[in-house]
């Protein structure tokens, strides 16, 4: 029987629409409920998800500082909201290892913070779990952007998407957790986000449509810059006990991916498809850290208590891992501050035609695709420069300054005309991007260094390389940088101005 090509994708894709995606045949077979049952103020009626009253509520009832959780307003959203962080654990030892849960950086993905919620109640001192954390301070953000969950949207009250305001920090939300995770001393951080199993790209794939699987997508970074130690550890010590914990619990999962069209060719890219995100950054900041795709952005609630059920054994692995494995991941962090390796311009994603495995809808079975798959977790540097002794910002980059401090690092300042043997950038090329993206046009440039004396002047800042936090100069101060400061015109010369940073190597270190 032969259809017109557009008319199954059509009614497939109203099909869809219309119900509110997996229809009870696909729930049924691939995502059963648990028999457990939440108390979470989500689970109080049955249509709504937890906005920022209902979490205040829940916390005076049932995690509040009577009950042992310390609570911290660490900022406030754009429309004044407190963003709280609740912490509690690590009294039986003198250097507690320091865990970060981050929940609801985006508001419509409810299910991580639900399974946080969920979480307090087996934590607290009447909790079954409350023995895993003898040996570790917890730490919870369970609602970074209040102003988007409260009105059930992605994005900030501005519009702004806040998982790309990594190294910007044009969001008071941003600037709080920021603050907070460098306050904190996370060792781990652990982000909770949701995806969208049903996708425009999918609806000509298999029969009639296919869906996505995955309970859970595990997002880790791929950034090269990410010293190898943090990014090895943080799949081996988090991820793969984490994996096992989702088969023992019958969850699929699978390494993120998504489809995208690339001039007309359908490609899958696997890890962070752009650098930007919260695992990037807190990588470069030296801390292990892992991303959460839990399966259900545009669900509603059905299928909800299986998602929070799948955030909550998450959680749970994360701390679990922890606990096993203190001085493991005390040594990769130091092993991947005392990193040297060249800093990488430049690099490419390793492409491959493989098997991507995904739910036909029409068949009900899984079914494996042959796609071209480019993977963010297995790239080779192209480009690379010296590994620097540090950096020098010129004094009329306040902001850039101030931007660095809030990401945690220390500038010293040059009190007196120092002259110095440098590495000055001049920029090769340099355009705008043709769409704007996140309110603006970023800055893409290539440059090339050349050694040169100069005077540096009086109020000009030294960033050493002997500091914790250095990997993420490497990604924000190089002028090439995908997350970098002149992409985000943080620093943004006239193209007929020096600029304003220079690099020095280790023979030429200076001492302001
Ligand atoms: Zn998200």
């Amino acid at each position: 029987m032969q259809f017109p090509r557009i008319l199954p994708l059509l009614i497939c894709f109203l099909a869809a629409a219309a119900h509110a995606q997996d229809p009870k045949s696909i729930r049924e077979e691939f995502f059963p409920a648990p028999d457990t049952t939440f108390t979470t103020p989500a689970f109080a009626t049955k249509r709504d998800f937890t906005n920022s009253d209902r979490l205040f509520d829940f916390l005076n009832r049932e995690a509040s500082e009577v009950q042992g959780w310390k609570r911290d307003t660490i900022g406030y959203s754009a429309k004044g909201t407190p963003i709280v962080a609740i912490e509690r654990g690590g009294e039986k030892v003198d250097k507690p290892l320091r865990v970060l849960f981050i929940g609801g950086i985006h508001g419509d993905e409810p299910a991580g913070v639900e399974g946080l919620l969920a979480l307090t109640q087996h934590l607290g001192s009447a909790g079954d779990w409350e023995h895993l954390l003898q040996t570790t301070t917890l730490r919870i953000v369970p609602m970074v952007n209040p102003d988007g969950v409260d009105r059930m949207n992605r994005y900030a009250a501005n519009g702004r998407d806040l998982n790309r305001d990594q190294s910007k920090l044009e969001n008071a939300e941003m600037i709080a957790l920021k603050r907070d995770f460098v306050a904190f001393d996370a060792d781990v951080v652990v982000d909770f986000h949701q995806y969208r199993p049903y996708r425009a790209d999918y609806v000509d794939m298999g029969d009639f449509g296919v869906t996505s699987p995955f309970d859970v997508m595990f997002m880790y970074t791929g950034n090269l810059n990410v010293p190898a130690a943090i990014r090895s550890a943080s799949e081996s010590l988090l991820i793969d006990p984490a994996r096992i914990a989702m088969a023992n619990h019958g969850r699929r999962f699978a390494n993120y991916f998504r489809p995208t069209v690339i001039r007309g060719k359908r490609e899958f890219r696997t890890g962070a498809a752009s650098p930007r995100s919260s695992v990037t950054s807190f990588g470069l900041a030296s801390s292990l850290a892992v991303l959460m795709e839990i399966r259900g952005v545009g669900m509603g609630r059905k299928g909800f208590e299986r998602r929070v059920q799948t955030a909550l054994l998450l959680a749970k692995s994360f701390l679990e891992s922890t606990a096993k494995f203190p001085e493991f991941i005390r040594e990769a962090r130091l092993e991947g501050q005392q990193d040297q390796s060249p800093v990488v311009i430049q690099s490419e994603r390793n492409k491959e035609m493989t098997g991507v495995t995904l739910l036909d809808l029409n068949r009900k079975a899984l079914r494996t695709f042959e796609e071209e798959v480019s993977d963010s977790n297995n790239q080779t540097a192209t480009e690379t420069r010296a590994f620097p002794a540090g950096y020098v910002l010129l004094p009329s980059e306040e902001r850039a300054a101030e931007t660095l401090r809030t990401l945690g690092l220390t500038l010293t300042e040059i009190k007196e005309p120092l002259e110095a043997t440098v590495q000055s950038y001049m920029l090769v090329s340099d355009r705008l991007s043709p769409k704007p993206f996140e309110g603006f046009f970023e800055r893409i440039v290539q440059a090339e260094t050349r050694d040169t004396i100069v005077l540096i002047p009086p109020g000009a800042w030294w960033i050493d390389s002997h500091q914790q936090r250095f990997h993420m100069t490497k990604e924000l101060l190089e002028p090439e940088g995908t997350n970098g400061f002149v992409r985000y015109r943080v620093i943004d010369p006239l193209s007929d101005q020096p600029f304003p940073v220079y690099r020095i190597l280790p023979e030429d270190i200076i001492h302001p």
